[in-house]
């Protein structure tokens, strides 16, 4: 498939886990990718995956940067541009979670956490799409954003940073999509939940560690009740659906949800209330 043929895609966060496979997949259904992350090692290993899936060398542009740095962004909109000639679609999908060396959560988790998390979460989008903007507009382009399933209606005290960031995203999604709708761009994210990435061991999990946890969470319907953490590539797949304008044409400012289920469940619907009541 061809779908993405003479499009420009710019994916934050593609050196590793989700933000890698969207870039990617998007490079193997014919566009030209921008792939970028601090870690110059792992963003040339998900260069490589491209080129050795038979894609030209002048299909992709690997662009170390810190995202948290106002210098870094410029230099991907710029390179991209200038390498390019234009940008369609952009993928806000770079983002960590900080967890305190003294386990503290929650109010007691220090504040520096919080500034923290959200430069790289959500200052950065604000930031790389307001540099992105014009040239979307002359595209009448789409962006994506990789939210979580943290970012919703329940609590979330053992990641409370974390999880602000990513409601705060939420509402970034839906105000830009009104925004510049206007100007025929699209704006949307996807919510995914448990995916097995690089992220365990970026917020400082021992390796193997988040691994441990999701075959943990598999194994209990009430925590995954499709019974599976995703992969990169099923978080990849909703992102190229809401890229891809002749799929999603009609879906402006919402967060698509791809968790195999978990965040339908209430805590109080686990028990068997049935048993409880009879015994
Ligand atoms: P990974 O840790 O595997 O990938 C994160 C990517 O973000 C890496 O490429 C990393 O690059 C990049 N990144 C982090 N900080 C910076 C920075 N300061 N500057 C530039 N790039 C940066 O995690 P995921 O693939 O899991 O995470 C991708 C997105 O998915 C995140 O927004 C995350 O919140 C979200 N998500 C993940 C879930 C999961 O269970 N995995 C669940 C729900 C949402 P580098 O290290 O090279 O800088």
């Amino acid at each position: 498939m061809n779908r993405f043929a003479g499009k420009v895609a710019l994916v934050t966060g593609s050196s590793n886990g989700i933000g890698r496979a969207t870039g990617i997949l998007f490079a193997q259904e014919g566009a030209k990718v921008t792939i970028t992350g601090r870690n110059t090692k792992r963003l040339e290993e998900t260069r490589q995956t491209i080129l050795k899936a038979g894609i030209p060398e002048s299909h992709v542009l690997a662009i170390p940067a810190d995202l948290a740095t106002e210098e870094g962004q410029d230099k991907l909109i710029n390179e991209t541009v200038k390498r390019f000639g234009h940008l369609n679609i952009l993928v806000n999908n770079a983002g960590t979670a900080f967890s305190d060396a003294e386990g503290r959560i929650g109010l007691d988790q220090p504040v520096s956490d919080f500034d923290k998390v959200m430069r790289i979460n959500l200052r950065s989008v604000v930031t790389l799409t307001q540099k992105a903007k014009d040239h979307l507009i002359k595209a009448k382009g789409e962006v994506v954003n990789v939210s979580s399933i943290a970012g919703g209606q329940q609590a979330m005290t053992g990641a409370m940073y974390y999880a602000m960031t990513k409601s705060a995203l939420d509402q970034f999604t839906r105000s830009t999509a009104i925004g510049l709708i206007d100007h025929g761009v699209r704006v949307n994210s996807v919510s995914p939940g448990v995916v097995v990435t690089g992220i365990g061991e970026a917020i400082g999990m021992p390796e193997g560690s988040f691994e441990k946890m999701a075959e943990f969470l598999e194994s209990r319907k009430e925590c995954i009740p499709c019974g599976k953490a995703a992969q990169p590539i099923d978080i990849a797949n909703v992102i190229a659906f809401l890229a891809d304008r002749k799929l999603s044409s009609y879906i402006i400012g919402q967060s698509i949800v791809a968790d195999g289920g978990s965040s339908l469940i209430m805590g109080m619907n686990t028990v068997d209330m049935n048993s409880i009541l009879t015994s």
